[in-house]
């Protein structure tokens, strides 16, 4: 159907610069956790713009999550409440902790998690809530943060689509949660194939993720009876996980930092150029910020058919592909999947915004390293695929 190439649905950007910092890495004997890593948590703070903060790199946006909650102490007997709406990895770690999931549904407007379902589902147990900026767009954190507040249940934002994001012109990151949680997987806003970022002002949960992130290892504690530490001793605190971010990766996402607000603006020309030309079609162009002044990060460019559409969404990703263009679903909503389901005896009824929304939705490619023709042939085949 087409000589083109095809177009993949995501690709990362990585330049001579990333390059030649790999191989001065390599190159210098230090591959795994050190300097790079250090400042590359360091260039973290800053382009987050509030030094009250404390980056603790690690080497997923899952381990982030993990470690986030593990500090906060969320454990056996726990709740942890969360959207239904999301990848896998928000909800799992409460798992990993003992903790049960409580899964909500989405604000229909927004794809964001409602937070009127969140309160009705806050019980004596809720530990934490876990609300995901999906897509990149902020969702309502001050809204969430007055319902949470008084009753002490800490907020661990899933910022892994939102990098960068702001709210009320505020990055997302330097917002008001105990943590927030960014994520650098190779389709992420900005990659170092794999590794996350972990920001909080809580000096104290900062300090537990940073032992917990490498085996439980404590220096700190040493230090404080001693002048010097000898360089060979170390204390175990707790038996600790092995999520430090190498060199290799931090070096990658120094660079990646450096250039994430000009791919935000790339990133967001192409979701203009999506809107402007899909403005007569039958289907939902994703919801933007309240205020106009606020950035997306557009992670993702989601669409959804409406009941207008002439196709269904799956025969629209069939004749997509069939034009060798790459697409996909975010998310197959967590109560679809075998193991939520029957874990917690889920219904697509429970959840009928997110089941909706799931059942229309297609995420067409937008990255950086697309060009204008390269998103022109996107909207040919999507206006092809609705009929026009
Ligand atoms: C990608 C993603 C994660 C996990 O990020 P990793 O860095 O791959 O662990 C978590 N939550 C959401 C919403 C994501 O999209």
């Amino acid at each position: 159907m087409t000589d083109l190439p095809f177009l993949p649905f995501a690709l990362p950007e990585i330049g001579e610069e990333e390059i030649a910092e790999v191989v001065d890495t390599l190159r210098s004997g230090w591959v795994t956790t050190g300097p790079k890593a250090r400042r590359f948590e360091e260039a973290f703070v800053q382009f987050m713009g509030d030094a009250s903060l404390q980056a603790v790199a690690v080497n997923s946006a899952t381990a982030g999550l993990h470690l986030a909650l593990e500090a906060v102490g969320v454990g056996s007997g726990d709740e942890v409440i969360t959207t239904t709406h999301t990848f896998t990895a928000t909800a799992e770690v409460a798992r990993y902790l003992g903790a049960d999931v409580k899964l909500v549904d989405i604000d229909p407007a927004t794809l964001n998690i409602d937070v009127g379902q969140v309160e009705a589902a806050i019980t004596p147990r809720t530990k934490a809530v876990l609300p995901v900026h999906y897509a990149g767009l902020a969702m309502d954190l001050p809204r969430l943060l007055a319902l949470t507040r008084p009753r002490g249940i800490k907020v661990i934002e899933d910022a892994a689509h939102a990098l960068p994001t702001t709210l009320g012109g505020r990055l997302v990151g330097t917002l008001d949660s105990d943590a927030t949680v960014f994520s650098f997987y190779a389709n992420k806003t900005i990659t170092t194939g794999e590794g996350g970022m972990l920001v909080t002002r809580d000096a104290a949960l900062a300090q537990r993720a940073r032992v917990m992130r490498l085996h439980g290892i404590n220096r700190d504690a040493f230090d404080r009876f001693t002048a010097k530490v000898p360089s060979w001793y170390y204390e175990i605190v707790a038996p600790g996980f092995k999520y430090n971010l190498t060199d290799i990766a931090a070096g990658l996402g120094l660079h990646q930092l450096g250039r994430a607000q000009a791919f935000q603006r790339k990133r967001e020309r192409l979701a203009q150029l999506y809107d402007e030309a899909f403005a007569d079609l039958p289907l939902l162009r994703p919801p933007r910020p309240a205020d106009a002044a606020d950035l997306h990060a557009w992670h993702l460019y989601v669409v959804r058919l409406t009941d207008e559409a002439p196709i269904a969404r799956d025969a629209l990703i069939e004749q997509l592909f069939a034009a060798g263009i790459g697409c996909s679903v975010h998310y197959i909503p967590l109560h679809l999947h075998p193991y939520w389901r029957e874990r917690y005896g889920l219904s697509p009824a429970q959840f009928p915004h997110s089941q909706h929304v799931y059942e229309r939705m297609v995420s067409l490619p937008l990255y950086t390293r697309m060009t204008d023709a390269d998103a022109q042939r996107v909207i040919d085949a999507v206006r092809r695929a609705l009929g026009r």
